[in-house]
Parts: structure tokens; C-alpha cells; sequence
């Protein structure tokens, strides 16, 4: 089958492997119609993620039929159509009864490897690294899914793989994310990034009660749909001091939530920025928090912190004395999907929540190394890339390529 493989830094390509097969009663096979990439494949494309091993398949946000399922397997049959999540949860631990899907004790392998460092780790993740498990990922013809008897959920009829694809992740980890915000009526929210996990945010931060919602980035086109299909105020950071200008925006108090849905390769400005980027590239720092210590800096004393952006390893010159001092709660973690995957697709099928609107560009998989490129780089102004194993046919209008990025220096 072809899959999109990983042979180190910046170098994706799509090879012929070996089909997958079942290994467990509990596996499914899953023929895959449609895959998106994601923000957090670019920390794996730009070699921030250690234990990636040549040839790794990528991708954990995918769909498709069943095409063979394990003798465990007894509420799905071939022919069904479903979504996967990207935890790969086990059902019957006690983070897994307790709704802490992504916290599985039993789906990771090679949690041992973070153990001393971290104490404990997380489920396993689809085409995420070893750290996470050495899963094969869903950005490939075909996949295995494990614990396919409690995940994966069928797609209600009359909806397309476009409006569902996203409940394998940015949809419940938007959610997620808003939720842990714990709005009341009448609230504002800041949300720092305006990827589609932020922009999603937007959406659910209203869905949740929300009266007001900032969002921050310095893509002008990433703010214009921000603006315009989410409705919210926004901010550019390389213009605006943005603590100043959330404070005078919420009568002199900060946003009662702030949603960091950046992570660990923020880009920052003046002094800060770059003594980030300095103590990255030298390893004496692995993840860059500039999104994160402005909003614990903006957020109003006793808001909430809520961060779905993702952070690897240790950060530096975190603030503590600001979250002790303004007595603020901070909420993070990866997405329990099987939590909210349901829910959100009655929201999807009710009209209250469309998240399609993301979808900037459709490939093949074939194209898999140009969408990483242009992904990575922010050119096209692209949001998010889908792809189907065989393209979407030639009628199928496609953006014009040949706008540059804003290049900026990553490292
Ligand atoms: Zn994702
Ligand atoms: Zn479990």
C-alpha cells in the first residue's frame, strides 16, 4: 500500500509497505478515505518529537471503512463507516473508566522511556513516535486501529467525511480545551494561535457561553478567519502589546480564560523570543512558551489557563510566581476523544457547530510531501490539508499555488 513515511528532518515521502494485518482479536483493519494533517505532525516534520525512526507512517487523524475486523471485534463489521480516534484507548484501565481516555494505561508500550523523566506518560497515539507507542499511522491506504471495539465511532448517515473527519482530534481538543475554561455567561476568552485547533476554539468558547472571544496570531489571513467565520475580536501580536490591549479590551481586568493552542514552537518577539530560540537550538530548553507566558501574564487573577497545545519536554523561565501570585488555574493535557467524539458529531449533524470551513487544501496522497511543505511554511493560505489515497478527481477546484510564505526563522 503507499503510505506518507517519515526519513528525518523536513523529509516526508510517500512509500510502498507492506498492508497491515490484524495482530489482536480487538484490531480492525480500516481502508482509509480520508486524512488530514496536523499542527502537532509538524513537531514530528521538523524534528522536535525524539524516538522517530526512519520509515515511520505518519498521521493520526483519518477515517474510513472497515474492511476486516478481529473475533473480539462485535459492534463493527466491514463495510462501516467510522472515525478514529487518535488516543489509542483500551477501554477497561482505570483512566479509560474514568473518562481520561488519552491517559490509558495499557496502550503505550513504551511508556517506560518517559517514566523517569516524567513520572508517568500517556496512551498510545497513531503514527506519533515510540514515545508514543510506535503505532502506524492513518496517513496510508490502509491501518490498523487496536482496541478498535471501543473507539472508533460509526458515521451518523447523510454525513460526509468532510464534515466528521475533524472529531479524530481538533474538534474535541478545541472542545476540550473551551470546556476546560469553565465559562460562565457573560465571560471572555483569549485564544493564542489561530491554527484550527484555535480557530475551533473560537467556535466552541461561544458554543460554551462565551460573550466575548480574543484571538491572537500575525498571519493577517489566519486573523481574517478568525474575524469573519468565527467572529472573533482579534489582535496581532507583532503589533500590538497584546497584555495591554486585552486589559483595556476587558475594563482593566485580563480575559477570565486564556487557551494557549500554540505549544512549544511559538514564535516570539524582542529579547524573549530570542533567547527561546537560542536555548532550543542549544537543547538546554526543549519547547519555546512564549504563547503561554503572555497569557498567564494577560489573564485576569483567578482565571483559568487552558493549554491544547502541545508541550514535550521543559520549558524555561516559566512564571510561577504570576500563577501563584494571581492565583490562576492552568488545565492541559492530550485530547480524551472518545469523550467527546460522540456528542460533538450530534452537534455536527444538528448544524450548531460546522468545523469544514478549515479545509484550505485537498490532495492525494501522492502530494502528501508538498502539503507538509506548504503546511509547515503557511503559504497558500493554508489552514488545513485533507487527503484521499486517490485525489479528489480533476474537477475538484484547487488552490493556486506560487504565494510565498512570511519566512521566518525556525529552527
Ligand atoms: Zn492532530
Ligand atoms: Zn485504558
Amino acid at each position: 500500500m503507499k503510505a506518507v513515511c517519515w526519513h528525518g528532518k523536513r523529509n516526508i515521502q510517500v512509500d510502498t509497505v507492506p498492508d497491515p494485518g490484524l495482530i489482536n482479536p480487538r484490531d480492525a483493519i480500516v481502508k482509509v478515505s480520508l486524512t488530514a494533517i496536523c499542527g502537532s505532525d509538524l513537531h514530528l516534520y521538523n524534528g522536535y518529537v525524539p524516538t522517530m525512526k526512519d520509515g515511520d507512517i505518519m498521521g493520526h487523524e483519518f477515517m474510513g471503512e472497515v474492511v476486516e475486523t478481529g473475533s473480539a471485534v462485535t459492534n463493527l463489521r466491514p463495510g462501516d463507516r467510522i472515525v478514529v480516534p487518535f488516543p489509542i484507548s483500551c477501554g477497561n484501565c482505570w483512566y479509560c473508566q474514568h473518562d481520561l481516555w488519552a491517559l490509558c494505561d495499557n496502550s503505550n508500550p513504551n511508556s517506560y522511556l518517559l517514566e523517569k523523566a516524567f513520572g508517568d506518560t500517556g496512551a498510545g497515539i497513531f503514527g506519533y513516535s515510540h514515545l508514543y507507542g510506535g503505532y502506524a499511522g492513518g496517513q496510508a491506504e490502509y491501518v490498523r486501529v487496536p482496541y478498535a471495539d471501543v473507539g472508533p465511532a460509526k458515521v451518523a448517515e447523510g454525513l460526509t467525511d468532510e464534515q466528521v473527519i475533524f472529531l479524530t482530534d481538533i474538534f474535541p481538543t478545541a472542545y476540550q480545551a473551551a470546556e476546560y475554561c469553565n465559562i460562565n455567561p457573560g465571560d471572555t476568552v483569549a485564544i493564542w494561535g489561530c491554527g484550527p485547533v484555535g480557530l475551533l476554539a473560537i467556535k466552541c468558547a461561544y458554543h460554551l457561553g462565551a460573550e466575548k472571544v480574543f484571538a491572537i496570531d500575525r498571519f493577517p489571513d489566519r486573523l481574517n478567519v478568525a474575524s469573519t467565520k468565527c467572529g472573533a475580536h482579534v489582535l496581532n501580536y507583532e503589533e500590538t502589546d497584546i497584555t495591554t490591549a486585552l486589559h483595556e479590551l476587558t475594563g482593566g481586568r485580563g480575559p477570565d480564560s486564556c487557551i494557549d493552542s500554540v505549544g512549544m514552537e511559538a514564535h516570539g518577539t524582542g529579547v524573549e523570543g530570542i533567547y527561546d530560540t537560542v536555548k532550543q537550538s542549544l537543547r538546554l530548553e526543549s519547547d519555546r512558551p512564549m504563547a503561554l507566558r503572555q497569557a498567564i501574564k494577560a489573564c485576569r487573577k483567578g482565571g483559568t489557563l487552558s493549554v491544547p497545545g502541545v508541550y514535550s519536554g521543559f520549558v524555561d523561565k516559566m512564571p510561577m510566581g504570576a500563577i501563584f501570585a494571581k492565583g490562576l488555574t492552568m488545565r492541559t493535557g492530550q485530547t480524551h476523544v472518545q469523550k467527546y467524539l460522540r456528542p460533538l458529531m450530534q452537534l455536527i449533524e444538528s448544524g450548531a457547530i460546522d468545523s469544514s470551513f478549515l479545509i484550505s487544501h485537498r490532495m492525494s496522497l501522492d502530494e502528501a510531501p508538498r502539503g507538509y511543505d506548504i503546511f509547515c511554511n503557511k503559504q497558500d493560505q493554508c489552514i488545513k490539508i485533507v487527503m484521499r489515497p486517490d485525489g479528489f478527481g480533476a474537477t475538484t477546484p484547487f488552490p493556486v499555488a506560487g504565494q510565498t510564505g512570511t519566512g521566518h526563522l525556525e529552527m
